[in-house]
């Protein structure tokens, strides 16, 4: 039985409960929560005309764009390497079912990997990341895991969805010389890439630590908030490897969609451009992700949570552990009851760390926080253009609530809905 993925779940859930008239807080979904800037909506309205197939792996025109893209971030790429697809979903699916052996996940790690690996009939090796940022398997841990299994695949988030942060650069290199020294393919997802907070690089691509065996899968979900227009690409490294599962991958896509819809692939042609008015508006996203994101988490750490800073995208993972006493005394034990106890008696709605593999006696689950920036479209584009975002009434309203939520939460069963 595959079940409906937990992210996916939990938004038609929460939005079926709104539509009915509950004022719920939705803190779980992953969506990015912002308009189409108009010039990117022209160039849709204008492919519309666009009514053929096309190759399988994408129009030159939308493979050349993508090629500059990674070119101008380091990554030199020949758009021969470059596959498009209907989001970085089905690529990384594609990915799996192609590519031999077990799949080694970071814990916790984004819910569709494990889900995808086993439709693929892989196992999974969970091994958990640093306590410094999430996305990467602890190397020493990965390390041991070689005495006793020989996987074939490692899946590296950075930056990472679940927990909001970057992978250190040290450990980047050390999971990646594991990867080298046993043999290992490398799929790097990279979707939030252009998301840091305060605008600095992402560090040091996989596909740069481990030219032949990695292959980046992104897409304009995150940066542009075009989850909805399903458009993801992947790029396949150069030589003999490469060139094998680039057959393959494409082979699989032949067979299962096609290619990426025509008017989206000139979307993809112009906004990999890096036209001013696209880089302009994603640097707007990134700073109002990193504002809201960071008043949240200053929410929960003032209610005793542990949780590492947000450093990209829109996430954080709190831990409860401190309040272990304080809330088993109301009948919460693990992930499931913390989650279903927030939204349940506190109206608030978060995705619990088991549905990302996480250990279910552990008290953490995962925040987004880009669904805070407004319910209409006016209030979106006033939330981008703020100078004080925290100040519209609608965030500021929303931050006060979670307090009152979080308060209540430690104190008593009664809740405050
Ligand atoms: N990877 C991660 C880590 C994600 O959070 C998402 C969000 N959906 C995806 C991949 C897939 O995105 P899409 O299929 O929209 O490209
Ligand atoms: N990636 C998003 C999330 O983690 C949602 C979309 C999806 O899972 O496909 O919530």
């Amino acid at each position: 039985m595959v079940r409906h993925s937990a992210t996916l779940a939990i938004d038609e859930t929460l939005r079926a409960r709104r539509a009915a008239g509950q004022p719920l807080l939705h803190l779980a979904f992953g969506e990015a929560g912002l308009p189409v800037p108009d010039s990117v909506a022209a160039v849709l309205a204008a492919a519309a005309g666009r009514n053929g197939y096309g190759p399988v792996a994408g129009s030159p025109q939308a493979r050349q764009a993508a090629a500059g893209w990674f070119t101008r971030r380091g990554l030199a790429t020949e758009p021969e390497r470059v596959v498009f697809a209907p989001g970085s979903k089905a690529l990384l699916f594609a990915l799996l079912a192609a590519l031999p052996g077990d799949v080694v996940l970071p814990r916790p790690a984004w819910v569709s990997y494990a889900a995808q690996s086993a439709l693929a009939g892989k196992r999974v090796i969970g091994v958990p990341v640093p306590p410094e940022a999430g996305g990467v398997p602890d190397p020493e841990r990965l390390a041991r895991v070689f005495a006793e299994t020989r996987p074939g695949v490692l899946i590296l988030t950075v930056p990472d969805n679940p927990t909001g942060t970057v992978a250190r650069p040290d450990h980047l290199r050390a999971v990646c010389d594991l990867a080298e020294r046993h043999g290992l393919a490398v799929i790097a997802d990279e979707i939030y890439g252009e998301l840091i907070h305060g605008g600095g690089p992402a560090p040091e691509s996989p596909a740069a630590l481990l030219p032949e065996r990695t292959v980046v899968t992104t897409g304009l979900s995150k940066s542009l908030a075009l989850g909805g227009w399903r458009i993801g690409f992947a790029r396949l490294p150069a030589g003999p490897w490469g060139g094998r599962l680039l057959a393959e991958l494409t082979g699989v896509a032949s067979e299962v969609w096609s290619s990426l819809a025509a008017p989206m692939q000139a979307v993809a042609t112009h906004v990999l451009a890096d036209p001013p008015e696209v880089t302009a508006h994603i640097a707007a996203a990134a700073r109002l992700h990193a504002t809201v994101a960071r008043a949240v988490h200053a929410e929960f750490t003032a209610a005793g949570a542990l949780a590492r800073r947000p450093e990209a995208g829109f996430y954080l993972y709190p831990d409860f552990e401190p309040l272990r006493p304080a809330l088993a005394a109301t009948g919460i034990d693990g992930a499931a009851t913390l989650a279903d106890a927030l939204l349940e008696r506190h109206g608030v709605g978060v995705l619990p760390g088991d549905a990302f593999g996480d250990d279910p006696r552990a008290l953490r689950f995962r925040v987004a926080t880009s669904l805070l920036y407004g319910d209409t479209e006016a209030e979106r584009w006033a939330a981008l253009r703020a100078a004080d975002p925290l100040a519209l009434p609608w965030l500021a309203g929303s931050l006060t609530r979670l307090r009152a939520a979080l308060i209540a939460l430690k104190s008593a069963p009664g809740g405050t809905r």
